[in-house]
């Protein structure tokens, strides 16, 4: 049979290479920071990670991890309701809820598992799942397991949003589902106009976090802090591994109830390892530090603000954003790629994306800024970009 199989196989790996879909990982050999080696030798700044804190290789997490290893050990080796669950868990747990003003908090491996293990065991037929179209790919999958009414409205449309509303009052339950930011844009889910929506038509809300917790709001609380909506929405989920330590790990906080009802029903708790001790010690340390300070965030959003009125003064087309991603857009997937290139040979590293990451005809390349950024690499990125976008006809 493998024969065959592996023919079939061959010819799609092949469609992909010549559609020039191919993904190619470059190597890493030092930590994840902003300036990193690959094993080329290259040493590059890097502004295509999701280490918006900067906290990946951080010595106080690594610290905490650390003396966990030694008073929790390593592994669990069980799922949390057999014998996975320690005081760490329990911990960092209930760290999240205050973090994000919320009433209690599940752990999953991560924040795909919580978009996976979160509508199924809550909404059945009579009920409504009203989705944002961009949303992530885990809140896809989420809802194709479960089986509500599925709505879908534009990217942020609040007039589509309001028809899909309309069109569900036919269900008993309704849960509008969005991203707080969209990752290939940057731009952020309108909550306020959601939320009266959601007030209007009889809702619920949910927001993924992930691209947004530690970025947007003064205090890096989300889009829920941005909107001054902190505790009003039902159900958050967010991931452990973008600004918050970038390790592994994601959760779903909000209503009491509904973390109660997924302890006892959600699949990927139920039969999905626990996070290791040494992921809830660092996570427990990195909430205490956003909240003792402000510093990382103050900082990303320096760096932020500080690159992104820099692209405008040369004159790149940028996405509207009121997060840590600049989209730079080229509009051409070939140029894209080569952008890109050049690029790293400067010793910046990112990533252009064109179809079908992005629609047709809307190739960009994607910055992602970080509080572990200093004024002199973003410098040295805005210097990169302006020779580049010369040399290649993009900027005049
Ligand atoms: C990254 C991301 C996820 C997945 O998070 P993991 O913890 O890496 O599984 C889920 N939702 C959104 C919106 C994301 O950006």
């Amino acid at each position: 049979m493998y024969n065959e199989y592996k023919k079939h196989l061959d010819s799609t790996l092949n469609e992909i290479r010549e559609a020039g879909l191919f993904k190619n990982e470059r190597i890493i050999v030092s930590p994840q920071g902003a300036e990193i080696e690959l094993n080329t030798g290259q040493k590059v700044l890097n502004f295509c990670s999701n280490n918006y804190l900067g906290l990946s290789n951080n010595k106080s997490l690594i610290a905490a991890a650390k003396s966990s290893l030694d008073d929790h050990g390593y592994g669990m080796s069980s799922v949390r309701f057999i014998c996975g669950t320690t005081d760490l868990h329990k911990e960092l747990e209930k760290k999240i809820a205050e973090f994000f003003n919320t009433e209690d908090t599940i752990l999953y491996a991560a924040c795909f598992d919580a978009n996976g293990g979160v509508f199924e065991p809550l909404l059945s037929e009579e009920d409504a799942i009203i989705s944002d179209s961009l949303n992530h790919a885990s809140i896809i999958d989420g809802v194709r397991l479960c089986k509500a009414q599925r709505y879908r409205y534009q990217n942020a449309d609040i007039e589509d949003l309001e028809k899909q509303l309309q069109l569900a009052q036919a269900q008993r339950f309704r849960l509008i589902v969005t991203d707080g930011v969209f990752s290939m844009d940057g731009n952020v889910a309108p909550l306020d106009r959601i939320f009266d929506l959601a007030n209007k038509y009889n809702a619920m809300i949910m927001v993924d976090e992930s691209h947004s917790a530690g970025v947007v709001g003064n205090t890096g609380r989300g889009i829920t802090e941005l909107y001054d909506l902190k505790g009003k929405i039902e159900i958050i989920t967010g991931t452990l591994g973008k600004a918050f330590g970038g390790a592994i790990g994601g959760f779903t906080t909000g209503k009491k109830e509904i973390t109660d009802l997924l302890r006892q029903r959600s699949r990927p708790y139920l039969f999905s390892n626990s996070i290791p001790p040494l992921v809830a010690a660092a996570g427990i340390r990195m909430i205490e530090m956003m909240t003792e300070t402000n510093t990382l965030q103050d900082k990303l959003h320096r760096n932020s603000d500080y690159f992104i009125s820099g692209m405008k003064k040369l004159g790149f087309d940028l996405k509207p954003t009121k997060s840590a991603i600049c989209a730079v857009m080229l509009y051409d997937a070939k140029l894209s790629q080569e952008f890109a290139a050049k690029l790293l040979n400067e010793g910046i590293y990112v990533i252009g994306f064109y179809y079908p990451v992005v629609p047709k005809g809307q190739a960009r390349i994607r910055v992602q800024l970080s509080a572990g950024h200093e004024n002199e690499h973003l410098d040295k990125a805005l210097k990169a970009f302006e020779k580049i976008g010369k040399e290649l006809g993009v900027l005049k």
